[in-house]
């Protein structure tokens, strides 16, 4: 909230503004318990060597096995009934690995929605299924939303919420159950004109459309509620561009600020942490334009190859079925290097597209690049921005940055309204009018630039000197939703 203050104090927002924007208005908690399969957990050494010799167990084609993260297994009815079980002490032995069957049981997940603000239109904020997520963090997410959907001019407000939990670590019919029974108990809390929650971090469009039926199924007008989740498959209901709008969003704003900059795209080199959603989809549209990928990080690995990584091939390797981490670890097309060293990797572009807080002052001291483009939310530590401030190092902040979803969200939510589908090319005409226009804007008020264009007018939102671009944006944000306030009034 550091820069929310700096740049109310800036604008003078009002005090009772202010109050109403520096906490949520609802902050809901609750717990959502389902049904959880039997599993195969491997043993440690240690105690796998304790055991006395255990007959294997052969099960044919490992039918009815499912794997997951760290080696787990989960181990279906079909796998008993197909193979040939030795099983001592709960304990049984496949190829040379001793298990411990976990029983089936039934388990309990804390779930978080935020609902941040409404002035400007009903809550809009993705939904996190990961292991690290807190009140805290949602509360400062689903205020993040506010200020983008305040930025992006969409007539939405800000939430955010979510499941604590690794979904790597779930079968996807556990999801599933996990998923609508979340939704079961959201109903109460959302709906398309109150709170339309959308993919984030280990979402996406399948969860979506799990929590679609669960919230319509059995309703007389269930098609009226098609725009109650976005990030839908567009094959129901979903918009066309949505899946890449976070990244195509991102590079609209990189195409920008070379034109800003007067530098030219091709042959600029970058780097990406995070290659999910936003990451791979920024690291292909900007290897189309002609950039070169140098370097990757993800959770589980870092690979670098200076004359440029295959970006689809990549993305292929990191969707296959059998990349159950979903990682770049492993890819044969780069050379593996240490997580920290991906930092100081000779490049043009960072962009960072993982998590919040991943580049400290530390990580800022080290990067060779021009331009920092944030795909993900938060990943600046307030030293980083000053480190990279005092090296001259641009930064493209992310609440106009990673627009492009709930922007293309909100022309999702739209088509579902009036049923209509519209065109891939019509979509990203009017993402890239919506971004470049409002990129546009903000670097006017950093600039303190008067100007009147085709699609805005600064006149109104500087501020009578130059500020930092994330200062600029805040103030953007703020002056838009201080018109609700201030022009509709509050309600006593
Ligand atoms: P995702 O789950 O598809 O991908 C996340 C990626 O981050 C994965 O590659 C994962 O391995 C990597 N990662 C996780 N922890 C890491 C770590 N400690 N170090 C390095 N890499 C790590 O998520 P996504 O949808 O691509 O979202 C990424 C970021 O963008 C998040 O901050 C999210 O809030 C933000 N965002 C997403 C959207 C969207 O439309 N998906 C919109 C706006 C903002």
């Amino acid at each position: 909230m550091e820069v929310f203050h700096q740049a109310a104090d800036l604008i003078r927002l009002a005090p009772r503004i202010r109050l109403e924007l520096e906490q949520p208005d609802y902050e809901h908690i609750f717990y959502v318990t389902a049904h959880l399969e039997d599993r195969l957990v491997p043993l440690a050494p240690s105690d796998a060597a304790a055991l006395p010799p255990l007959d294997p167990s052969v099960i044919p084609g490992r039918t009815g096995l499912v794997p997951l993260l760290g080696g787990k297994l989960i181990l279906r009815p079909e796998a008993l009934r197909a193979g040939s079980i030795h099983i001592r002490d709960g304990v049984l032995r496949l190829d040379d690995t001793l298990y411990r069957i976990v029983p089936s049981g039934f388990a309990r997940f804390k779930s978080y929605r935020v609902q941040h603000n409404q002035a400007r239109g009903p809550y809009k904020g993705g939904i996190r299924f990961h292991e690290a997520v807190s009140l805290d963090l949602f509360n400062a997410l689903a205020a993040e939303m506010t200020w983008k959907t305040a930025i992006a001019d969409v007539p939405f407000g800000g939430a955010k919420g979510g499941i604590r939990l690794d979904p790597r670590e779930y079968s996807k019919e556990e999801l599933e159950a996990i998923s609508i029974r979340f939704m079961y108990k959201l109903k109460q809390l959302i709906g398309p004109s109150i709170d339309i929650p959308a993919p984030d971090v280990g979402t996406n469009s399948e969860v979506m459309a799990w929590m679609l039926r669960q919230y319509s199924d059995g309703e007389r007008e269930r098609h009226e509620m098609r725009g109650v989740v976005t990030g839908k498959d567009v094959r129901i209901g979903g918009s066309e561009g949505r899946g890449r709008a976070t990244g195509q969003g991102l590079i609209y704003c990189v195409e920008e600020w070379c034109r800003n900059t007067g530098r030219a795209i091709v042959g600029m080199r970058f780097i990406v942490q995070g290659f999910g959603n936003v990451g791979s989809a920024a690291a292909e549209i900007l290897t189309t334009l002609g950039g070169r990928c140098v370097a990757v990080q993800d959770a589980d690995g870092t690979i670098y190859d200076p004359s440029g990584l295959d970006v689809p091939a990549l993305i292929a390797h990191v969707q296959d079925p059998h990349n159950l981490a979903r990682s770049v670890r492993g890819f044969p097309g780069g050379q593996v290097i240490s997580s920290s060293e991906f930092w100081s990797v000779d490049a043009d572009i960072c962009i960072p597209a993982a998590l919040g807080n991943a580049i400290g002052g530390v990580e800022a001291e080290r990067l060779k690049v021009k331009l920092v483009a944030e795909g993900a939310n938060r990943p600046l530590t307030s030293e980083a921005d000053a480190v990279l401030a005092a090296r001259g190092i641009d930064v493209i902040p992310d609440i106009i940055g990673n627009a492009g979803g709930v922007i293309v969200s909100y022309y999702e939510w739209i088509q579902n309204k009036r049923m209509e589908h519209w065109s891939l090319a019509e979509v990203n005409t009017r993402l890239e009018r919506a971004i470049k226009s409002n990129y546009g804007l903000i670097c006017d008020i950093a600039n303190n630039r008067l100007a009147r264009t085709e699609a805005y007018d600064s006149h109104g939102f500087t501020t009578g000197r130059t500020v930092p671009v994330r200062l600029a944006a805040m103030v953007l944000a703020l002056k838009r939703i201080e018109a609700h306030y201030m022009l509709e009034g509050f309600s006593q």
